[in-house]
């Protein structure tokens, strides 16, 4: 999660909701993402610091436990830039030019100068993020997808150029062997005389691959390609319709206090048919419709077809009970955070300790890669 300020209500149910559930059933690494957050305010980072530190606050309010989950701040952990250099010696500078993100965002954050090299390698410091802890899965919606297949891409082309160890496989099959070893002869360029068989595993493995004998083979790759963990992400509109989001400054804060909060829905647009009081609407082209789909129990999301529908009921009356129903989702969230407010000390414990536990990890990764890359 990038840094960019106290979260709002379209990454709690994006992301951080989700990633509470996903704690009880993985071994689970959240980040504070404050070396992205430089990719595109590296002339003004006068807050990432006090961003970082609310972020880690929504983090712990939301339900992220320590406990059961390691939480750090991306900065703390070295290797994510170590890893992100050795990357991108063998990235294709094609392969970052076309991540469908870079042109949109160049386009929407047009008052900034992003024509940088690191606002380029944003995907790629990603990739090592995520590979540096070699998951089974990353955990995104539906419009992260591609940012996760450029991370499988960088594994694979690092498997393909530094292969990792291989082995000879518990269901190897003796006599496929000799014929492996005469293709590797071949392939060593033997004399036909030769009866050598002191080949190395990899030399063996790229015989058995010709002979399309690969099983008496395996092969431990470094980096293993990870899987995408759909997440459900609702759509959540902001307070004009489009989706919630900081730069269009529609956004409803997790941390948002009720009395604002219920100030803001008050001036959420509707469904324009619905002009006088007794036009009909339909929530299904109303953004308060949509939060109330998320946010609202089964009875009061039929009243409101059902009075939408009717004209039985104004559209003041459905806000209320939209925020109502925000306002009670939120209320545990942020009485956690108020106390959390008054120990600052707990705050910083967590990410002292996330920064050492995630290091151990990250460091024996990297560790791996720069033997395979020559430095040691
Ligand atoms: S009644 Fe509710 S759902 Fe219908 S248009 Fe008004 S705010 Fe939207």
């Amino acid at each position: 999660m990038r840094p960019t300020g106290k979260l709002h209500l379209g990454n709690y149910m994006g992301a951080l909701h989700n990633w509470v559930r996903l704690q009880a059933e993985y071994d689970c690494f959240f980040f504070i993402a404050d070396l992205h957050a430089l990719t595109t305010d590296y002339a003004d980072p006068g807050r990432i610091a006090q961003n970082d530190l609310d972020i880690a606050l929504d983090f712990l309010s939301a339900g992220l436990d320590p406990g059961r989950c390691v939480i750090f701040r991306q900065s703390d952990v070295l290797e994510h830039a170590q890893l992100f250099t050795l990357f991108s010696m063998f990235t294709p500078l094609g392969w970052l030019e076309r991540v469908p993100t870079y042109k949109d965002q160049q386009a929407q954050l047009a008052e900034k100068d992003l024509n940088t090299y690191g606002f380029l390698g944003y995907p790629l410091l990603q990739s090592a993020d995520i590979l540096l802890y070699k998951p089974d899965f990353v955990p995104v919606g539906a419009d992260q997808v591609a940012h996760v297949e450029l991370t499988r891409e960088v594994a694979r082309r690092f498997n393909g150029l530094y292969p990792g160890e291989f082995f000879l496989s518990p269901e190897a099959k003796p006599w496929e062997l000799p014929s492996i070893q005469e293709k590797a002869r071949k392939l060593a360029g033997e004399p036909k005389t030769s009866t050598r068989t002191d080949f190395s595993a990899a030399q063996l493995y790229e015989a058995a691959q010709q002979t399309k004998k690969l099983s008496p083979f395996g092969r431990r790759e470094i980096l293993p390609e990870p899987q995408v963990l759909l997440t459900p992400s609702p759509k959540l509109p902001g307070l004009d319709g489009r989706k919630m989001s900081k730069s269009y400054n529609n956004h409803l804060m997790l941390s948002e206090p009720e009395e604002s909060l219920r100030a803001k829905i008050k001036t959420m647009v509707t469904d324009p048919a619905r002009v006088r009081r007794d036009d009909k609407g339909d929530p299904d082209k109303c953004p308060v419709g949509d939060l109330h789909k998320v946010f609202s129990s089964e009875e009061t999301l039929a009243k409101v077809y059902d009075g939408c529908r009717t004209a039985s009921i104004g559209c003041i009356e459905c806000k209320s009970w939209c925020a109502d129903a925000i306002v009670r989702r939120l209320e545990p969230i942020q009485e956690h955070r108020r106390d959390l407010e008054k120990r600052p000390d707990v705050v910083r414990d967590v990410l002292a300790n996330g920064k050492e536990r995630a290091q151990k990890r990250a460091r024996a990764t990297l560790v791996e890669v720069q033997h395979v890359m020559g430095l040691g």
